[in-house]
């Protein structure tokens, strides 16, 4: 996130997000320094949005001209690990850089985690962000309770097992202030990062490839048919299988070609915490390319063979404006807008150039031709899917947009993205 006067509270200047294609222009800008603080300009304001590490490529976090963006960033900044529940609780502004070393300090784990460790909790898992394997769901699926500020000010928690919490972690920040998540840890574990090159996509066994390791990426530009790279990431207190589809890589890659490899966290097979071999971006180097568009599409993992090569087969319309594609997968999700709900999932990630006008135009191609399979988009990412197409991706739409009116009847979190998503 950028801005440009780096003023603190009051009149808003120039908000951008990560990627620079986004400007805010709330009516102010507001870094409460407390949960008393926070809860009254809460209260005070008629329409409200926060934004996390605005690492999103849309304007979800955009309160509108009108509207007040909040920054959590000055309110002081909690990780409290439980070793015996083996959970942590975190505050609203924190980032995964910051909570993984502070989990790995007590010998313990997340799950998975995205390709980044910059970005924040909450905004992550408001809009379903995930890493990849096929037993991984998204980061989403750790979170075992959620604390909201709602609109009048006051304080709600909803924990996983009640009716509502199904609807309340990947919400869009549609239904309050996440003030805090509790979420659910393991025992520390090691993970190595083993990369191959030039996976043909011509006889590819998905399914075997997608399980060979705890997560799997694999890397196309669509240059050419099949994958540049493919990056295992093997959990140390597993079984190693053999990967016999590609060579492995004699040089550290970065996922974007032309890239450093020295932005990118330890490969060779080299163990090491999960922390810093789950993502594929070191904490303290730009992760991906820095200059560019983001699109992701995520669909039911047995189509991933058909949709792969329906993309292939306008491979010419990509090779122009995509850095890479990512391919991963997410195992099934419960949280009702949750890209994965319900299904296990290949995700489809594009890195564009950084044109808007030139790539926007692909990424409805890429919509048509991921339409037959159901894709629905990620929410933090450009994309042009409608509401009527959306209705029918998401069952539960309905049920999400009455909870967003029971929690916040006079739509103050309801910003233009959130009321095209509903519908409203
Ligand atoms: C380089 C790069 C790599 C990426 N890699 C991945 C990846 O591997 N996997 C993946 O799935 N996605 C990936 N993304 C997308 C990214 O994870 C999402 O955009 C995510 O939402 C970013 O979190 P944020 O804190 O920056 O969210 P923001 O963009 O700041 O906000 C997102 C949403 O969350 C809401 N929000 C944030 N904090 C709160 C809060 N405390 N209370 C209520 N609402 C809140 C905002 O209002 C907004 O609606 C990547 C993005 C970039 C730039």
């Amino acid at each position: 996130m950028t801005q440009s006067d780096g003023t603190a509270d009051g009149a808003a200047g120039a908000i951008r997000n990560w990627a620079g294609n986004i400007t805010y222009t709330p009516k102010e800008l507001h870094r409460p320094d407390s949960p008393d603080a926070l809860a009254a300009l809460v209260a005070d304001s008629a329409r409200v949005r926060v934004l996390g590490s605005g690492h999103s490529f849309n304007t979800i976090a955009d309160p509108g001209a009108d509207g007040v963006l909040l920054s959590l960033t000055a309110l002081p900044p909690l990780t409290e690990v439980d070793t015996a529940a083996r959970t942590v609780r975190v505050s609203g502004g924190v980032r995964y850089a910051e909570l993984a070393r502070v989990v790995h300090e007590h010998g313990l784990a997340l799950p998975n985690m995205a390709s980044l460790p910059h970005i924040s909790v909450a905004g992550s898992v408001a809009t379903g962000t995930h890493g990849s394997g096929v037993t991984n769901g998204p980061l989403a699926a750790a979170v075992r309770e959620v604390e909201l500020v709602l609109a009048d000010g006051s304080l709600l928690r909803i924990a996983r097992g009640e009716d509502r919490f199904d609807g309340a972690v990947t919400a869009l920040g549609a239904l309050g202030v996440v003030t805090a998540l509790t979420l659910d840890l393991e025992p520390d574990y090691a993970v190595e990062q083993h990369l191959f090159t030039e996976l043909p996509l011509e006889g590819l066994d998905f399914e075997t490839v997608a399980a060979s390791a705890y997560s799997v990426s694999l890397f196309t530009d669509w240059r050419s048919p099949g994958f540049r790279q493919v990056w295992l990431k093997r959990r140390a207190d597993q079984p190693l299988s053999d990967f016999p589809w590609a060579a492995p890589a004699t040089e550290k890659l970065h996922p974007v070609p032309g890239m450093p490899a020295v932005n990118c966290t330890e490969q060779f097979g080299v163990p090491g915490p999960w922390h810093e071999r789950l993502p594929h971006f070191r904490a303290d180097f730009t992760p991906s390319s820095g200059e560019e568009l983001q699109s992701e599409y995520l669909l039911p993992r047995e189509h991933a063979l058909a949709a792969l090569q329906s993309l292939d087969a306008v491979r010419e319309l990509l090779a122009p404006v995509v850095q890479t594609c990512e391919v991963r997968t997410v195992a099934a999700d419960a949280q009702w807008l949750g890209p994965a709900y319900g299904r296990d999932t290949v995700a489809l990630h594009f890195t564009w150039i950084a044109d808007t006008a030139v790539v926007l135009p692909v990424v409805r191609r890429v919509e048509e031709a991921l339409d037959p399979f159901g894709a629905r988009p990620h929410w933090g990412k450009v994309f042009t899917t409608n509401t009527a197409v959306l209705r029918g991706r998401y069952p539960r739409l309905g049920d999400f947009a009455a909870l967003a009116g029971e929690l916040d009847p006079v739509g103050k979190f309801r910003n233009s993205f959130v009321r095209g998503v509903l519908g409203e």
